[in-house]
This record gives structure tokens, C-alpha cells and sequence, in this order.
């Protein structure tokens, strides 16, 4: 285990933003992740679990305690279950499942960041999420005071929500379970109409599991959502701000102001999202509030590739992000009557 003290934290974040911590373990065994966990609960010290850093938008006044670095090993795939350390490159996890040719996550390719946070925000995108594989996360539970085993039902998925989110400080997973498919080598059935379009097949086909991956992997390059640390434009934590979910008469009044400011035929995009519940799109509202790709003066401003993505070009402190993400939910707001909430986890600061 490795203990430094008055440690940066900015180079751990796919940001590159935040102060030090008081002390920085990194952990590389799972007993090494439990051992520390409990030492930092038995002396009452406030604890900050770090995968990638590629959600999380740390304070520039750092984190008053420990913060553990969880760099754990372990891939091990037998027939189709798979088990990851959390702290395995989650992107280098599916390019393995993939070379396997099993199919399941191959559309959450390119996704930074850890094995062992993807339950907690249930990553998503191009039309699969964890939710649809995993099985079960081994994890620390620091009110009971041991290693439990969850099942995925247990987990309470949803969009980019899980039990891990809401009891924020409970668990520290240090495995992660999933059940993939082995259909010959194709992929899992394309669902996101993006993806289907770039692969010329139908939404709900089935294509080679590679060339999902690769599709996936050079849209979001299109994106600037693959880490590049030469392109300012991945200096993020990918989405910024997580698509609104609004209940039918929330719907009803937000169609009002989107056809008062944009004209009657105005169509925000719309998707189904459970009885009574209809998902809109921050990407749509917060360009159509003005804030198109590469707005900004200062050294945090939106991508240039991605609306969604608020970055730092390279000279920005956390409060410069925060400046602009609150300049962003207000204009929003301004424009049609939605609040935005943040995706990436804040540390010592909100918006
Ligand atoms: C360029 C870019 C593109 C992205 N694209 C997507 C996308 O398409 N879809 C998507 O869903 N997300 C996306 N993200 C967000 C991010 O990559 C995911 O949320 C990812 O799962 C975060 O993993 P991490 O290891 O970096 O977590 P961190 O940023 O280190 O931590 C995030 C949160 O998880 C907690 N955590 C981390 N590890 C553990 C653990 N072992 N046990 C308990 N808690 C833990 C942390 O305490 C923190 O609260 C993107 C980010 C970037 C920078």
C-alpha cells in the first residue's frame, strides 16, 4: 500500500482539476482497499474513492482526508462470465470480451475509467448500459463492516442512478460480474439509431462484435468522448449534465416554452422513460439555449466537439468549471423552465 501525504489529486482526474489531499493511499489488492477503507472509518477520517477520475470534479481546496486510489488487477472471463478487479481499465476489459468475441458490452466501448465505478452511475451509451449484464458486485459495505455480495436486481439500476449513488458513502466495490453473450461472434442486437445508421443495418440487427466496437469507438472519437491527452476537447468528464427526465405535465409546460422561443413546429427530441415520463436532451436544450460547441472566453468552456462536455483547456481551476456549468443550468433554465443536474460526482464544491 502506498501512503503520500499533501498529494495532488488534479493529475488523477480526467479533468486535470482539483486540490491535494490530506493523504492518498493506493490501494493495489483488494485487502489492501478493505485495510484502508477501515482504518479511514476507525479514525474518522472522511474518504474519497478514486477510480479513473473521469467523473469527478474535485474542489480546488482538495479533499480534507483520505483519498484511496483503488488500482486493483484482475480479468478473468470463463465461458461467458466475466469478473474484473474494480480497479481494471474498464475500455481495455472490453476490448478483451470483444477479441473474445462475446457480446454485451461491446457498445460501452471507449467509456474512461475504472471496472469498479461502472455500477455506480450504471454507465450507458449507444444504446447499452451495465444494468443489462452485470450480475453482481462484490463490495465493501462500511456500515456493516464487511464484504457483501450484491446482486444486480440489489443494485437498483437506472439511468445513470444506482443504490451505490444513492448511499453515497456505503459501499466500496471491489469486484465486478457480468454475463455476457456468446452468439457466434456477432453482437448483442444494435439498438442506438446512431450506430445502426454508421453500421448501414437495421435498428435491433446484429453486426460482427468488433465492428460494433469499432463503430462505437469512432463515433465517440467524432465526440472528443475517447481520452486523448493531446485533444483539450477530452479534458472532461464526458457529459456534463444528465438528459432531463420531466413527468406529463412538466412535458406539457416545457413544449410551451420550447414552441414560445423556437416556433410552433419546434420538437425537442423525446423518448419514452417509464408510465407518465418522457426523457428530453441536455445536449438539444442547452445548445438551444445558445451555448453551441466551443462556447466560452475563459479557460473552461464547452467542447468544441460536444456540446454535453464542459472542459478545461488547460489553465482552468475547478471554480472556472463551475462558473460556466452554472452559467450553463441558469441559461437553460432562462430558456425553457429545466434544471440541469451535473452527471460527475463534485467533491468539496456544488454547483
Ligand atoms: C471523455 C469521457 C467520456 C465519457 N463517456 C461516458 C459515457 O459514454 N457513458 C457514461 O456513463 N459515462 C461516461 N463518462 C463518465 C465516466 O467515464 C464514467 O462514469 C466512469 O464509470 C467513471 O469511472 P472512474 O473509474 O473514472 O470513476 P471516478 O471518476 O474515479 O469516480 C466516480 C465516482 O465513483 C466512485 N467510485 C469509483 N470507483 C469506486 C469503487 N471501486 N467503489 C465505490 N465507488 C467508486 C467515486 O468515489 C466517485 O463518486 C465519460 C467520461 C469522460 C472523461
Amino acid at each position: 500500500m502506498q501512503v503520500t501525504h499533501d498529494a495532488p489529486l488534479a493529475p488523477l482526474t480526467t479533468f486535470r482539476l482539483g486540490g491535494p489531499a490530506r493523504r492518498l493511499i493506493t490501494a493495489r489488492t483488494d485487502d489492501e482497499v478493505v485495510a484502508a477503507v477501515r482504518e479511514a472509518d476507525r479514525t474518522g477520517s472522511p474518504l474519497l474513492v478514486i477510480g479513473g477520475g473521469s467523473n469527478l470534479v474535485i474542489g480546488d481546496k482538495g479533499f480534507d482526508g483520505t483519498a484511496l486510489h483503488i488500482a486493483t488487477r484482475g480479468f478473468s472471463l470463463d465461458g461467458t462470465r466475466l469478473e474484473l478487479a474494480a480497479g481494471e481499465v474498464w475500455s481495455d476489459a472490453v476490448a478483451r470480451t470483444v477479441e473474445a468475441g462475446l457480446a454485451g458490452v461491446e457498445c460501452l466501448a471507449g467509456i474512461p475509467g475504472s471496472a469498479g465505478a461502472t455500477p455506480i452511475q450504471n454507465v450507458g451509451a449507444y444504446g447499452q448500459e451495465v444494468a443489462s449484464t452485470l450480475t453482481e458486485v462484490v463490495a465493501y459495505d462500511r456500515r456493516a463492516e464487511e464484504t457483501v455480495t450484491l446482486t444486480g436486481a440489489e443494485c437498483a439500476f437506472s439511468y445513470r442512478h444506482s443504490r451505490f449513488k444513492a448511499e453515497p458513502d456505503r459501499y466500496v466495490v471491489l469486484r465486478v460480474r457480468f454475463e455476457l453473450e456468446d452468439a457466434g461472434g456477432m453482437s448483442a442486437p444494435i439498438r442506438y439509431a446512431e450506430t445502426a445508421r454508421a453500421l448501414g443495418v437495421g435498428p435491433g440487427d446484429r453486426v460482427p462484435v468488433a465492428a460494433a466496437r469499432e463503430t462505437v469507438l469512432a463515433l465517440r472519437a467524432g465526440k472528443g468522448m475517447v481520452l486523448d491527452p493531446d485533444d483539450h476537447d477530452t479534458w472532461s468528464a464526458g457529459s456534463f449534465f444528465t438528459n432531463p427526465i420531466l413527468d406529463d405535465t412538466a412535458y406539457a409546460a416545457f413544449l410551451d416554452r420550447v414552441r414560445d422561443r423556437l416556433g410552433p413546429d419546434a420538437a425537442p427530441p423525446a423518448y419514452p422513460a417509464g408510465e407518465g415520463r418522457t426523457k428530453t436532451s441536455a445536449a438539444w436544450l442547452i445548445d438551444k439555449a445558445g451555448f453551441t460547441k466551443g462556447y466560452g472566453a475563459g479557460p473552461a468552456r464547452i467542447s468544441t466537439k460536444h456540446t454535453l462536455a464542459l472542459t478545461n483547456r488547460g489553465e482552468a481551476t475547478t471554480e472556472d468549471l463551475l462558473a460556466l456549468a452554472r452559467e450553463v443550468v441558469e441559461g437553460v433554465r432562462d430558456a425553457f423552465g429545466v434544471t440541469l443536474v451535473n452527471e460527475p460526482v463534485t467533491v468539496g464544491v456544488s454547483l
